[in-house]
């Protein structure tokens, strides 16, 4: 790579102001390269609902370009020791706390969270890289004697060149759910980021290559389904990870899992509150309020659906006065695009339509005069019926549905398709133990209502959630990562052997 090639992106921007950014590119073999067919797709700052740059929109021979590279290059980096591959990811920590501010306007300008949101975001993937880093110190095998003279021993190798897939809403921490296992696993990685924000897998390239990561090892590949197809089809590929919706990671899935290669898909989400008359009012109103508004709703872990068991009024008003003091731009950021924008709208017009009752109304609300907005909106006696209540809307609405008991609300719980996140809020650790252990969701919280595991616990929900076996991060993402070689070891001590004395 052009040793000055660092000059050529200049991440400035320190304020919310719009910016216009440099062609984002294609990073295959260590060089910035547009797509072979030089065709690029425009990339938006949705706070202010203008281009910002343009993104190479790539084909299957841009993929093939990337993986022959990313080939050539695992040959000699599953052999450099472990340690020296973690000490990349403790380097890169170090450059990550360095410009983590400039990480942070990067990823509001492309996405649209708060600053501090976005802040936040680059946070968690510092956790993720220090797990990374810590890797040389946990990832030792498994031996045992297992009879007498016959040693079994377990050594997790490489798979070769392994391919991530990620969506808009966490743009750098999302990959680094992936890269830190894949590549200290001793893999060479070929990332295709969300089309609608890929300037931080920009800027995490320039940072591998800072922290003294090999060219190939990490590559970029950027575009929208084509690329994703290529991927999935890639015989060289021997294991793919995908986050983003349900609908396309059904279909990644199956298309990877035809082509015979190890498949980790996660999805969307549709996460169930249970709030029962003795939770704490205070800490559950603000807690359910930044559970459904941080990054404007556009989380997988962001509450959805409060289920209000008994009479809890006097908490659902104090959800609605705490939601109602959010500051559009300044505690809430902007929706992705016009698209996304009006789908939520729809479901909120939608609600109301069928008999839902707006105790909060953000659909007049916004954060700028540009740019695509909806305000934190409250929707009460929402039915189990309606579309409010059963699909994932991403947008900063939190749908009511009244229960009458505890049973009730676990049945509402359990009946929805996804499993990403379940949480209970009380103050009793009975009703706690009772919810938790009969929610169908992989991450529970019990007066958390983003139950995201820190690390080194992984993070992976249920059912139509996620496809696939095992968790994303913490050690499960090693072994998907790797493959479990087994050797077993008999020594026979031949009888003319006089020299051991
Ligand atoms: P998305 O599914 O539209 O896109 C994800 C990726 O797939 C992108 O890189 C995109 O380019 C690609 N893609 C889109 N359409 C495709 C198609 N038809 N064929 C092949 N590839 C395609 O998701 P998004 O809108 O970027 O992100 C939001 C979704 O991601 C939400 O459903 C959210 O719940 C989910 N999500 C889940 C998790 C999790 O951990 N379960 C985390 C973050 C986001």
């Amino acid at each position: 790579m052009n040793a000055n090639a660092d000059k050529m992106f200049p991440f400035d921007a320190r304020s919310y102001a719009f910016q216009e950014y440099v062609p984002c590119k294609n990073l295959i073999g260590g060089a910035w390269r547009d797509a072979e067919s030089g065709q690029t797709i425009a990339v938006e700052n949705p706070r202010h609902g203008r281009v910002m740059g343009h993104v190479a929109s790539s084909g299957a021979a841009d993929v093939d370009a990337a993986v022959q590279a990313a080939a050539l290059a695992a040959k000699t980096w599953r052999n450099v020791p472990i340690r020296e591959r973690g000490a990349v990811f403790y380097r890169l920590k170090e450059l990550m706390q360095r410009d983590l501010d400039e990480l942070a306007w990067l990823v509001s300008h492309e996405n649209g969270k708060t600053f501090a949101e976005a802040k936040a975001s680059v946070e968690k993937g510092i956790e993720c890289v220090e797990f990374g880093a810590s890797l040389p110190n946990m990832a030792t095998g498994e031996q045992l004697d297992v009879s007498r003279g016959v040693n079994c021993r377990i050594e997790h190798e490489a798979l070769g060149v392994v391919a991530g897939i990620t969506p808009f809403n966490f743009p750098i921490m999302v990959p680094l759910w992936m890269l830190p296992q894949a590549i200290v696993g001793g893999n060479a990685f070929v990332l295709k980021p969300s089309e609608q924000v890929p300037y931080g897998a920009m800027k995490l390239g320039l940072l591998l290559r800072e922290a003294g990561l090999p060219d190939g090892v990490y590559n970029v590949v950027n575009g929208g389904a084509d690329v994703v197809n290529a991927l999935c089809d890639h015989p060289t590929i021997k294991a793919i990870a995908f986050v983003g919706s349900t609908r396309v990671g059904k279909h990644v899935y199956a298309r990877g899992a035809a082509a015979g290669k190890s498949m980790l898909c996660l999805g969307g989400a549709k996460n169930h509150l249970i709030v029962v008359p003795d939770a704490d009012v205070k800490l559950t109103a603000a807690n359910v309020a930044a559970s459904f508004t941080g990054c404007a709703g556009q989380r997988c872990m962001a509450a959805s659906v409060l289920l209000a068991v008994g009479d809890v009024d006097p908490i659902v008003n104090a959800i609605v006065e705490e939601a109602k003091s959010i500051r559009m731009g300044k505690d809430l950021g902007s929706i992705i695009n016009e698209v996304s924008e009006k789908r939520i709208r729809g479901y909120i017009d939608q609600a109301v339509s069928l008999g839902a009752s707006i105790v909060l109304d953000g659909r007049a609300q916004r954060g700028e005069e540009s740019g695509y907005w909806v305000g934190p909106t409250v929707l009460d006696h929402v039915s189990t019926t309606m579309p409010a209540a059963t699909q994932e809307i991403f947008g900063p609405v939190l749908s009511i549905v009244r229960c009458k008991t505890l049973e009730d609300a676990i049945a509402i719980e359990n009946a929805n398709a996804y499993g990403n996140a379940a949480c209970i809020y009380t103050t009793s650790g009975a009703v706690a133990d009772y919810v938790t252990e009969r929610v169908e969701a992989g991450m529970v919280g019990v007066n958390v209502g983003v139950p995201v595991p820190r690390e080194p616990f992984g993070f992976g929900g249920w059912n139509d959630s996620k496809f696939g076996t095992g968790n994303i991060t913490g050690m499960d993402g090693y072994r998907f990562w790797t493959r479990p070689r087994k050797v077993t070891t008999k020594w026979a001590i031949q009888k003319d052997t006089t020299w051991m004395g």
